[in-house]
Protein backbone atom coordinates (compact mmCIF):
# COMPACT_ATOMS: atom_id res chain seq x y z
CA UNK A 1 0.00 0.00 0.00
CA UNK A 2 1.43 3.51 -0.89
CA UNK A 3 2.10 5.45 2.05
CA UNK A 4 0.21 8.33 2.26
CA UNK A 5 1.58 12.17 2.59
CA UNK A 6 -0.39 12.03 6.35
CA UNK A 7 1.00 8.45 7.43
CA UNK A 8 3.27 8.76 10.04
CA UNK A 9 7.37 8.40 8.70
CA UNK A 10 9.21 6.43 11.47
CA UNK A 11 8.63 5.59 14.89
CA UNK A 12 9.78 8.94 16.59
CA UNK A 13 6.67 10.06 14.64
CA UNK A 14 4.22 7.41 14.91
CA UNK A 15 5.19 7.31 18.96
CA UNK A 16 3.90 11.29 18.64
CA UNK A 17 1.01 10.62 16.80
CA UNK A 18 -0.12 7.49 19.58
CA UNK A 19 0.69 9.87 22.09
CA UNK A 20 -1.45 12.88 20.85
CA UNK A 21 -4.63 9.84 20.33
CA UNK A 22 -4.25 8.94 24.06
CA UNK A 23 -3.86 12.94 24.99
CA UNK A 24 -7.41 13.37 23.10
CA UNK A 25 -8.82 10.19 24.67
CA UNK A 26 -8.07 11.48 28.20
CA UNK A 27 -9.46 14.54 27.61
CA UNK A 28 -12.86 13.09 26.43
CA UNK A 29 -12.67 11.09 29.59
CA UNK A 30 -12.50 14.06 31.55
CA UNK A 31 -16.03 15.04 30.27
CA UNK A 32 -17.46 11.78 30.38
CA UNK A 33 -16.57 10.13 33.11
CA UNK A 34 -18.45 12.51 35.70
CA UNK A 35 -21.81 11.54 33.62
CA UNK A 36 -20.97 7.79 34.47
CA UNK A 37 -20.19 8.38 38.17
CA UNK A 38 -23.34 10.35 38.56
CA UNK A 39 -24.85 7.70 36.90
CA UNK A 40 -23.64 4.87 39.20
CA UNK A 41 -26.18 3.61 42.31
CA UNK A 42 -23.52 1.59 44.55
CA UNK A 43 -21.72 4.64 46.80
CA UNK A 44 -18.29 3.09 46.93
CA UNK A 45 -18.44 2.30 42.67
CA UNK A 46 -19.78 6.22 42.64
CA UNK A 47 -17.17 7.41 44.48
CA UNK A 48 -14.17 4.82 42.49
CA UNK A 49 -15.11 6.41 39.16
CA UNK A 50 -15.20 10.39 40.44
CA UNK A 51 -12.14 9.37 42.03
CA UNK A 52 -10.61 7.83 38.18
CA UNK A 53 -12.21 11.62 37.17
CA UNK A 54 -9.27 13.10 39.52
CA UNK A 55 -6.53 11.10 38.18
CA UNK A 56 -7.27 11.36 34.68
CA UNK A 57 -6.68 14.92 35.16
CA UNK A 58 -3.56 14.74 36.43
CA UNK A 59 -3.09 12.15 33.11
CA UNK A 60 -3.86 14.73 30.99
CA UNK A 61 -1.10 17.24 32.90
CA UNK A 62 1.32 14.43 32.92
CA UNK A 63 1.05 13.78 28.91
CA UNK A 64 1.10 18.01 28.95
CA UNK A 65 4.89 17.37 30.34
CA UNK A 66 5.55 14.26 27.89
CA UNK A 67 4.52 16.93 24.97
CA UNK A 68 6.69 19.73 26.77
CA UNK A 69 9.84 17.62 26.98
CA UNK A 70 9.44 16.87 23.05
CA UNK A 71 9.12 20.34 22.27
CA UNK A 72 5.88 19.48 20.42
CA UNK A 73 2.32 20.52 20.68
CA UNK A 74 -0.22 18.88 22.88
CA UNK A 75 -2.98 19.08 20.69
CA UNK A 76 -4.93 15.85 20.63
CA UNK A 77 -5.92 13.86 17.62
CA UNK A 78 -9.50 12.48 17.63
CA UNK A 79 -9.26 8.86 18.75
CA UNK A 80 -12.20 7.04 17.30
CA UNK A 81 -11.85 3.77 19.68
CA UNK A 82 -12.32 6.03 23.07
CA UNK A 83 -15.12 7.86 21.57
CA UNK A 84 -16.89 4.10 20.58
CA UNK A 85 -16.02 3.18 23.95
CA UNK A 86 -17.32 6.13 25.18
CA UNK A 87 -20.42 5.73 23.41
CA UNK A 88 -21.44 2.43 24.62
CA UNK A 89 -20.93 3.28 27.78
CA UNK A 90 -23.25 5.91 27.65
CA UNK A 91 -26.02 3.38 25.48
CA UNK A 92 -25.64 1.12 28.66
CA UNK A 93 -27.01 4.17 30.51
CA UNK A 94 -29.94 4.56 28.03
CA UNK A 95 -30.34 1.15 28.23
CA UNK A 96 -30.62 0.23 31.70
CA UNK A 97 -32.64 1.68 34.73
CA UNK A 98 -30.80 2.77 38.18
CA UNK A 99 -29.17 -0.46 39.92
CA UNK A 100 -27.27 -3.46 40.58
CA UNK A 101 -27.56 -4.42 36.66
CA UNK A 102 -27.17 -0.89 35.51
CA UNK A 103 -23.68 -0.66 37.63
CA UNK A 104 -22.26 -4.23 36.34
CA UNK A 105 -22.79 -2.64 33.21
CA UNK A 106 -20.81 0.50 33.86
CA UNK A 107 -18.09 -1.71 35.24
CA UNK A 108 -17.98 -3.45 31.99
CA UNK A 109 -17.92 -0.29 30.31
CA UNK A 110 -15.00 1.20 32.53
CA UNK A 111 -13.02 -1.91 31.96
CA UNK A 112 -13.27 -1.96 28.12
CA UNK A 113 -12.05 1.85 28.43
CA UNK A 114 -9.38 0.69 30.92
CA UNK A 115 -7.92 -2.11 29.00
CA UNK A 116 -7.64 0.29 25.92
CA UNK A 117 -5.51 3.07 28.36
CA UNK A 118 -3.11 -0.13 29.32
CA UNK A 119 -2.76 -1.36 25.78
CA UNK A 120 -2.09 2.15 24.80
CA UNK A 121 0.41 3.45 27.20
CA UNK A 122 2.25 -0.43 27.22
CA UNK A 123 3.10 0.24 23.57
CA UNK A 124 3.86 3.75 24.33
CA UNK A 125 6.34 2.76 27.11
CA UNK A 126 8.09 0.77 24.50
CA UNK A 127 8.35 3.23 21.96
CA UNK A 128 9.71 5.42 24.56
CA UNK A 129 12.48 3.34 25.88
CA UNK A 130 13.52 1.96 22.32
CA UNK A 131 13.85 5.81 21.64
CA UNK A 132 15.60 6.18 24.81
CA UNK A 133 13.04 8.82 26.25
CA UNK A 134 13.30 7.56 29.59
CA UNK A 135 12.11 10.27 31.40
CA UNK A 136 8.78 10.01 29.26
CA UNK A 137 9.06 6.32 29.72
CA UNK A 138 8.74 7.32 33.69
CA UNK A 139 6.18 9.38 33.40
CA UNK A 140 4.10 7.23 31.52
CA UNK A 141 4.70 4.27 33.51
CA UNK A 142 2.97 6.22 36.57
CA UNK A 143 -0.20 6.87 34.87
CA UNK A 144 -0.28 2.83 33.36
CA UNK A 145 0.27 2.00 37.48
CA UNK A 146 -2.89 4.07 37.94
CA UNK A 147 -4.75 2.57 34.68
CA UNK A 148 -4.05 -1.07 36.13
CA UNK A 149 -4.83 0.24 39.97
CA UNK A 150 -8.61 1.62 38.23
CA UNK A 151 -8.68 -1.85 36.56
CA UNK A 152 -8.30 -3.48 39.80
CA UNK A 153 -10.65 -2.05 42.04
CA UNK A 154 -13.37 -2.14 38.87
CA UNK A 155 -12.39 -5.88 39.14
CA UNK A 156 -13.04 -6.53 42.99
CA UNK A 157 -16.34 -4.68 43.21
CA UNK A 158 -17.54 -6.11 40.33
CA UNK A 159 -16.17 -9.82 41.95
CA UNK A 160 -17.25 -9.17 45.36
CA UNK A 161 -20.33 -7.28 45.23
CA UNK A 162 -22.01 -5.96 42.02
CA UNK A 163 -22.36 -8.80 40.05
CA UNK A 164 -23.76 -10.77 42.72
CA UNK A 165 -26.49 -8.10 43.65
CA UNK A 166 -27.33 -7.75 39.89
CA UNK A 167 -27.52 -11.66 39.33
CA UNK A 168 -30.16 -11.31 42.61
CA UNK A 169 -32.07 -8.96 40.99
CA UNK A 170 -32.93 -11.76 38.30
CA UNK A 171 -34.27 -14.08 40.44
CA UNK A 172 -36.24 -11.79 42.40
FE1 LIG B 1 -6.34 7.51 31.81
ZN1 LIG C 1 -7.14 5.97 20.33
FE1 LIG D 1 -6.86 4.22 18.97
FE1 LIG E 1 -8.19 5.32 33.18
Amino acid sequence: MPAKSSAAEGLKELFIDELKDIMYAERALVKALPKIANNAFDAKLKSAIEEHVAVTERQVERLTQVFEILGESNRGKKCDAMEGLIKEGESILEDTEPGPVRDAGIISASQKIEHYEIASYGTLIAFAKILGEEEIAALLLETLEEEKDADNILTDAAYNSINLEAAEEDQA
